[in-house]
């Protein structure tokens, strides 16, 4: 492209009237930059920043930006038509290498726990948003440039991403979205055409890989830490703010009309309620669809309830709440499968501490807070029953519930494929062989199902029946019931690498897999945009985990940097 992009400053209506570009005929609202204290300091150079809510940040120049995939629900959402999209203009807008008319560049200061520990100020290191703009529903989404270079919290860090890290954030985004889990979205993944030198492995041998920029969109990135930096610094001006300004911009239907311009301690209450709430809600979806965060960091938690920042996250493959993808985590595996629910929890519980120094009687949000529980068990408990095609809840449930998450750890267990399987169980089974026949491409090793394993499990196939038999609702509702619930095809931790070795340049590096063994991203995208329907063209997608991922790399084990 022109020569206009080589200096980041410059605008590329220097060269073209801005009346040429559609990407400049975007509504920015801007209304974190606008209603919230900005950092004076106009340096991305790493240091505290305090009294402030965020820091004006020009996103770095890149050499040659160049799209590799795009969401298209997500270009129509933020009324971009695909004439744009593959415009060059749009990859040098969503690579940072210029700003559309109208916005007001920023990275957000923040702190948070990580690990269970107060980590202090972190902030977006590699991220910093082009704005909040105006949608044609009449919504705000704001955009986000992931690995966009250095902004005053990089903490000594490049600011930038790299492929393959931008492959999973992109894909996984999107594949939430349509399994209907609350998330923050994706519209663009893009080659910077620059090196990012990485050490993968932590092993002392970096190496460059390919530099990507994901723009990623939501209504507000507001994190827990948000909250709790200024807190922490007794900063109660700046957590004042960012509380009325959250609320009235993101919870709008929380403020009653004949509310004071100060937010009254009864509606930040109501807020931290249905934030609890939310998260709770949140969880109990990543319990249904197998999804492990794996940094659940209160940094990483988003006030509006959506899954944020994916990074290390893993799916089961086989069922085992005790899994982890993070190999930073591999020690005390706090954030493992079966412990998100209680983290979420401990997270939430910070979230409020923090707001006790707003709110003068403690109590209400203590109150918010032990909701939590009730909240995910009742929430838990009918989404199980829901996998399960229990219809509403009945005594005894709880016990089909606990026995079904025992007997999938009997045996190394597909839990993806256990349960749309186990909707083709035919009511009328009578033989053990007959329950088990459905489900039997779910099992990893067949010489794990000994005699007393099989006894077991069809012991709860059984009891299972007989529930359903008292239900009395025909074989092809209840598949169509669970169908809906259970799906077919999540993005399985080796199917993200597939995708990633196609870029990269075509074979696998390090195992396994055949040459030619790559998947286009638009057609895993496709079946993901789906995930609930059949697909038989592309059913070795739903299929087990094959051998050779189950120790490489990226599929089976992340960093933190991953
Ligand atoms: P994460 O675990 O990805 O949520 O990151 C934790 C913190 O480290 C956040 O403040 C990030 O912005 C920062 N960070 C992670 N990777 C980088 C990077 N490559 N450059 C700068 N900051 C980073
Ligand atoms: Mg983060």
């Amino acid at each position: 492209m022109s020569a206009a992009f080589t200096n980041r400053r410059l605008k590329y209506t220097d060269a073209v009237t801005s009346s040429a570009l559609p990407l400049d005929q975007l509504d920015f609202s801007n209304r974190f930059t606008t209603e919230l204290p900005a950092d004076p300091d106009g340096r991305a150079v790493p240091r505290q920043v305090e009294r402030a809510a965020f820091s004006r940040v020009t996103p770095a120049p890149t050499a040659a930006p160049s799209l590799v995939a795009h969401a298209a629900e997500v270009a129509e959402l933020l009324g971009i038509d695909e004439a744009t999209v593959t415009s060059d203009d749009f990859a040098q807008v969503f690579s940072g290498n210029r700003l559309p008319d109208g916005s007001d560049s920023f990275s957000m200061v923040y702190g948070g726990h990580q690990f269970g520990n107060w980590a202090g100020q972190l902030g977006d290191g590699r991220a910093t948003a082009i704005g909040e703009i105006r949608t044609p529903d009449g919504g705000y989404q704001t955009l986000q440039l992931k690995g966009a270079g250095l902004t005053p919290y990089s903490r000594g860090a490049d600011g930038l991403a790299v492929l393959r890290s931008s492959v999973r954030e992109f894909l996984c985004s999107e594949a939430m979205f349509h399994l209907g889990v609350p998330t923050t979205r994706a519209l663009s993944l893009v080659l910077t055409g620059d090196k990012v030198v990485r050490d993968m492995f932590y092993d002392g041998n970096p190496k460059p890989e390919l530099g990507a920029i994901v723009c990623r969109v939501a209504p507000s990135f507001t994190r827990f830490g948000n909250f709790q930096l200024p807190a922490s610094r007794g900063d109660l001006d700046l957590l004042r703010q960012l509380v009325d300004f959250t609320i009235r911009a993101d919870f709008p239907e929380l403020v009653p009309d004949d509310e004071p311009t100060v937010l009254s301690d009864a509606t930040i209450v109501a807020w931290y309620a249905e934030v609890v709430r939310r998260t709770a809600v949140m969880i109990v979806e990543w319990m249904r669809v197998g999804f492990v965060h794996g940094v659940m960091n209160t940094d990483n938690m988003s006030i509006l309830g959506l899954t944020i920042d994916y990074g290390p996250y893993g799916w089961l493959d086989n069922f085992d709440p005790d899994w982890t993808p993070n190999t930073t985590d591999a020690g005390q595996r706090r954030y493992r499968f079966g412990h998100q629910p209680p983290i979420a929890h401990w997270n939430l519980a910070q979230l409020g501490s923090a707001l006790t120094s707003l709110v003068e009687d403690h109590e209400p949000l203590q109150k918010a807070l032990n909701a939590y529980v009730e909240t995910h068990e009742t929430g838990f408990a009918e989404m199980m029953a829901a996998k399960l095609g229990l219809g509403a809840l009945t005594e005894g449930d709880n016990d089909l519930i606990a026995g079904v998450l025992h007997i999938l750890t009997l045996a190394e267990t597909d839990m993806t494929i256990f349960y749309r399987r186990l909707a083709d169980l035919p009511a009328n089974a009578d033989t053990p062989e007959d329950r088990l026949a459905p489900l039997l491409d779910a099992y990893y090793l067949p010489e794990q199902l000994t005699d007393e394993v099989k006894a077991e499990i069809d012991q709860w196939l059984a009891a299972y029946q007989a529930r359903l038999a008292q239900a009395g609702r025909p074989d092809a509702d209840r598949k169509a019931a669970m169908d809906a619930v259970n799906p077919k095809f999540v993005l399985r931790n080796y199917l993200a690498q597939l995708v990633i070795d196609g870029i990269e340049g075509g074979a696998p590096s390090d195992a396994g897999a055949t040459d030619t063994e790559t998947i286009d991203i638009y057609e895993l995208l496709d079946v993901l945009r789906m995930p609930y329907d059949e697909h038989p063209e592309h059913e070795a997608w739903a299929g087990k985990r094959p051998d050779w991922a189950r120790e490489r790399a990226g599929c089976s084990q992340l960093s933190c940097s991953s």
